[in-house]
């Protein structure tokens, strides 16, 4: 197994649109393949037809590309071992189902849904500890191991609904190893006959995802834990289709859990808690519901995949900055931990912030136009990416930009109060009107030679410091947040900062 090119495959099933552990399990994939020189394909599990959702597929592959995600095999890339959407297989799977019937480790099963109930409710009353259609149950049933094989044939003769069920073997010790929690012993005994063909003529996707893996030659399969529990039915699987010696490897990621670590993450958590569970915005066709997504709601691909791979692996060392070029060069299954891994909202737009600062002025400022844009506001690019050097950092998302530099653009309409209240003394206008008269004789209006003059002028006076850059900074800003005043009046220019000051001095009054 250890020379053959590696394969991996993300398989989801169009029954609802991706959600972070979603996009997590395919990245992890992602990183895999990449890291190994192997291949990566997309595979769409759509058996269960009724609980496929329109949409979807088109939503998952928009958010995979959001991301960086690429697949080399797929339903839109095609490759050697399609289709890959396995309703477009579906010839392909009963024969394994027969086969195993042959070989005595599958059965029909013709129970109908009121038969099946109350042998749900047998158990229920006799207090049974393991329950389901099972070693025990399965001898009460009808199916091919209890009922003879005339009725059994006459029964597929004329069309009667029939399921193909598993048939667990007795007392038998499966054991099977994960690459992230070691091996994993199941008594089969407490394991039940899962359904592998359903009357419709599809198969489950027990069946449809083991033959499916080894059809394409998939070598690793690395999924959620959800479904850690039917690893065991897999092992069986591979052993009587005869695959047993070609098994992939397999590697179940830990859970992603709420924030505050008690339960599982679920699509509902993100909207009530304020934050994304989903990679782009989503409408639900059915009930018309929208669910934010990282995308709307600002972040960079970037720093959303650097916050997802964060989630159940890491590198063993302190660096928390990747490119998916050094993730794919770090990445390694080892490094990815077994207990369940909290989703942290502040630290997410902390990484959005770490990417925002690394990023162009000249680039966000494209970006940033586009909301004043909006506004209406017309004005320089040279002008709008000064404005993105100087308040970048104080934020994450380039939507905070406007509640960051609006005076930039339009002078204050009113002054905070409280900060008035404090700061504005009865001498504050006179010392105004001083310093405005001496920023008018400025002949470059840099930002040092306006610190130098201001400075100059409170020391000459002895005033205090804070006093009259608030009073400045109320007039400019209109409150006591932005950036360095010196550099702002510099931006602004001195025709502005004079007339601000002057307003200033007229709607706060004396
Ligand atoms: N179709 C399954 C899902 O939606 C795939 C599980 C697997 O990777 O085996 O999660």
């Amino acid at each position: 197994m250890k020379d053959k090119q590696v394969r991996v495959r993300f398989a989801p099933s169009p029954t609802g649109p991706l959600h972070i552990g979603g996009i997590r399990t395919a990245l992890y994939n992602y990183l895999f393949a990449r890291k190994n020189k192997g291949v990566m394909v997309l595979r769409i599990e759509d058996t269960d037809q009724n609980r496929s959702m329109p949409g979807t597929e088109e939503y998952i592959m928009k958010s995979l590309e959001w991301c960086g995600i690429r697949f080399d095999e797929g339903v839109r890339e095609g490759g050697p071992y399609g289709p890959y959407r396995q309703s477009e297989r579906k010839s392909l799977y009963e024969q394994y189902a027969m086969k195993l019937i042959e070989k005595g480790h599958a059965y029909y099963a013709f129970d109908t849904a009121e038969e099946l109930e109350q042998m749900r409710k047998r158990q229920e009353a006799g207090g049974f500890k393991l329950t389901g259609y099972n070693q025990q149950s399965r001898l009460e049933m009808k199916n091919s191991l209890t009922l003879d094989k005339e009725d059994v044939q006459q029964r597929i003769n004329n069309c009667e609904k029939y399921v193909i069920r598993i048939r667990i073997p007795e007392n038998e010790e499966i054991k099977v190893f994960d690459e992230v929690r070691n091996w994993v012993n199941v008594d089969s005994s407490t394991m039940d006959d899962k359904v592998l063909f359903k009357s419709d003529g599809m198969p489950t996707y027990h069946l449809a995802n083991v033959v499916d893996d080894h059809m394409m030659k998939i070598t690793n399969v690395i999924r959620g834990e959800e479904w850690l529990p039917s690893l065991p039915l897999h092992a069986l699987l591979y052993k009587y289709l005869g695959w047993e010696n070609e098994m992939p490897d397999f590697a179940h990621l830990p859970l992603l859990l709420k924030p505050d670590g008690k339960g599982k993450l679920s699509k509902r958590d993100g909207d009530r808690l304020g934050f994304p569970v989903f990679p782009l915005q989503w409408k639900d066709p059915k009930t018309g519901e929208i669910y934010s997504g990282y995308r709307e709601s600002g972040y960079f691909p970037e720093a959303f995949v650097n916050i997802l791979v964060f989630l159940g692996w890491n590198p063993g060392t302190e660096q928390e900055l990747f490119t998916m070029e050094e993730l794919i060069d770090a990445f390694t299954l080892e490094r990815v931990g077994k207990s369940g891994s909290r989703f942290d909202p502040e630290k997410a737009k902390w990484f959005n912030h770490q990417y925002l600062i690394g990023k162009s002025n000249a680039e966000l400022a494209t970006q940033y136009e586009k909301i004043l844009k909006k506004k209406k506001i017309e004005i320089s690019v040279a002008y709008v990416e000064k404005v993105v050097g100087l308040i970048k950092e104080r934020a994450n998302f380039v939507s905070d930009f406007w509640e960051q530099s609006k005076f930039f653009f339009i002078a204050p309409e009113d002054y905070e109060e409280k900060l008035v209240k404090k700061k504005w003394k009865e001498n504050t206008p006179d010392i105004l009107r001083d310093i405005s008269a001496m920023l008018m004789d400025i002949s470059d209006f840099s930002r040092d030679s306006i610190e130098k003059t201001v400075k100059d002028y409170i020391e000459e006076k002895e005033l205090g410091m804070g006093q009259v850059m608030i009073a400045l900074r109320l007039c400019l800003v209109g409150s006591g947040m932005g950036p360095d005043l010196f550099a702002i009046m510099e931006l602004l220019g001195k025709k502005e900062v004079i007339q601000r000051v002057q307003r200033g001095i007229e709607n706060i009054g004396g």
